[in-house]
């Protein structure tokens, strides 16, 4: 049997990072197996659905190139991809629990419940559900008679369709990633299947779409661990081979205290979205991991290595070898720390290796000014080793287009001194005559210059270079004057010259 896997998201809001990651993982496994990536859209909470979101979705996995095989924009074999378009399908198989014995109809009003509850609670109940304990004190198809049951649904009257949970058995299952897991039914409620508006919950849509979408593995975030019991059991019950669940770790805090949530990350000052958001309802303004300059790749191989690793040391992965290196078994159960100094990290790992000429590209298209290619692709050059981001390049390199306001006054203090000052003006005159230098052309000038003063090149560096930059640091500085060009350069210094010896 083919591999095939589902990310299903539900249009609620933006994507949080973690779904990026479950839809990676998912992505990895089906390409790794020769399989397929599906994408499906898990909406029939009609009062949760948001206004673009799922659009949001199929842009986000779009620009991390980790675009579904199937799904609401695809099409395929086994659709439609959005729960809301399946609404026929759910109904016959919550009959079928009913006429096995596995589910009821329930009639109770909002108030009937609420007041179960608060008779459970005041009698100190720790659980307070309705379960196998309550159900026998409430209004459904397992109390009333069968006349009255019939009456009711002939009438119209309101009713949910509940999972008549066992009251005391033990569900294991074996997870991909935990092993064996046990949970005790005693612990779990009577979930409703189908609400009173005629549409599935999550979880009979779930398991429904996953068995007719022949969804194989079941690769989703930790927090849907406690309702894989319930989904065990359904399976059971219709008589379906469930598929293989991998409950990925749960994604913390750069601490690692506690999880990842949009609060934390906006106190701590990054993205939670990887792409800008706008909540319609809010109105309130998210900024993206893409819009903050973050590369997909490397955020993608970012990605990967919280919560799996390929057991050695390498860390630079393309997506191609990340496919080759995949496996369920790698993931780990203990919770990954979101690091976002190791996104940063990645970042710079990639821009480092990208190719000059897109590199430049995006450098030109951030700066309010015309460039030539040759000249951008020279300062990204000169300044990729620098930053972690290409928004950072016009920065770091504001001198390639504006003449010094002021001189690094340590740098003045301690290596200003007149034969510093000999030296560059020396270089000045000699560089002045020229039309266009090479770094290596510079530094032999600039070596013979020096040689003629008996001046070495330490003496005269910090001058030179705060001279054309007014900066102590920075890139190579044959590079910055073979960017500047020599009669720049030569003007600089002498501006330096008048401007640091008044
Ligand atoms: N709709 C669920 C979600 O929003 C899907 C959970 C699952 O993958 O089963 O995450």
């Amino acid at each position: 049997m083919s591999v095939r896997v589902r990310f299903a998201p539900s249009p609620t809001g933006g994507l949080h990072i973690g779904g990026i990651r479950t839809a990676l993982y998912n992505y990895l496994f089906a390409k790794k197996n020769g399989g397929t990536f599906i994408l499906r859209i898990e909406d029939t909470d009609q009062n949760r659905f948001v206004e673009g979101a799922e659009e949001y979705i199929i842009e986000a996995l779009n620009w991390f190139g980790i675009s579904p095989d199937e799904g609401p924009v695809q099409g395929g074999d086994y659709g439609p991809y959005r729960q809301s378009e399946r609404k026929s399908v759910y109904a016959q198989y919550a009959e079928q629990l009913i006429a096995d014995g596995n589910a009821y109809y329930a009639f109770d009003t909002s108030e009937e419940l609420e007041a179960m509850k608060a008779r459970l609670s005041e009698a100190r109940v720790v659980n307070p559900n309705y379960n196998a304990i309550t159900r026998s004190q409430m209004k459904n198809s397992l109390t009333l008679s069968a006349e009255e049951v019939q009456q009711r649904l002939d009438s119209g009257a309101p009713y949910v369709i509940r999972f008549k949970m066992p009251k005391h058995d033990d569900v294991r299952f074996k997870d991909a990633v935990r092993e064996w897991v046990v949970f005790n039914t005693s612990t779990l409620d009577d979930k409703v299947l189908m609400k009173s508006d005629g549409m599935p919950t999550y979880h009979l849509a779930n398991i429904v779409d996953d068995h007719l979408m022949e969804i194989t593995h079941v690769i989703r975030g930790e927090e849907w661990l406690p309702s894989a019991p319930l989904h065990v059991l359904l399976y059971e019950s219709l008589g379906w081979k469930a598929p293989v669940f991998a409950h990925l770790p749960l994604l913390l805090k750069p601490d690692g205290n506690g999880k990842l949530s949009k609060r934390a990350a906006d106190k701590m000052g990054f993205p939670i979205f990887p792409l800008n958001w706008t909540d319609p309802k809010a109105k309130e303004s998210s900024v993206g991991f893409r819009e903050s300059g973050y590369f997909a790749d490397a955020f993608l191989n970012f990605l990967a290595f919280l919560g799996w690793n390929p057991g050695t040391e390498q860390e630079i992965f393309s997506l191609e070898e990340l496919v080759a290196e995949f496996s369920l078994e790698r993931i780990n159960k203990a919770g990954a720390k979101f690091d976002i100094e190791k996104a940063k990290w990645f970042n710079q790992q990639y821009l480092k290796a990208k190719d000059v000429k897109q590199l430049a590209a995006l450098f030109t298209a951030d700066l309010k000014q015309e460039l030539s290619n040759d000249k951008a692709e020279a300062i990204v050059n000169s300044l990729k080793e620098r930053v972690t981001f290409v928004s950072e390049m016009a920065e770091a390199g504001g001198f390639f287009f504006e003449r010094p306001a002021s001189y690094d006054a340590k740098t003045v203090r301690k290596k200003w001194n007149e034969q510093s000052a000999n030296g560059i003006a020396k270089f000045a005159e000699a560089i002045g005559q020229l039309d266009r230098i090479n770094p290596e052309e510079a530094k032999a000038l600039l070596v013979t210059t020096l040689e003629s003063l008996e001046l070495g090149l330490g003496q005269v560096m910090p001058a030179l270079r705060v001279s054309l930059t007014g900066q102590a640091g920075g890139p190579d500085l044959m590079e910055i004057i073979t960017i500047l060009g020599p009669s720049e350069v030569a003007e600089r210094i002498r501006i330096a010259l008048d401007t640091i010896d008044q």
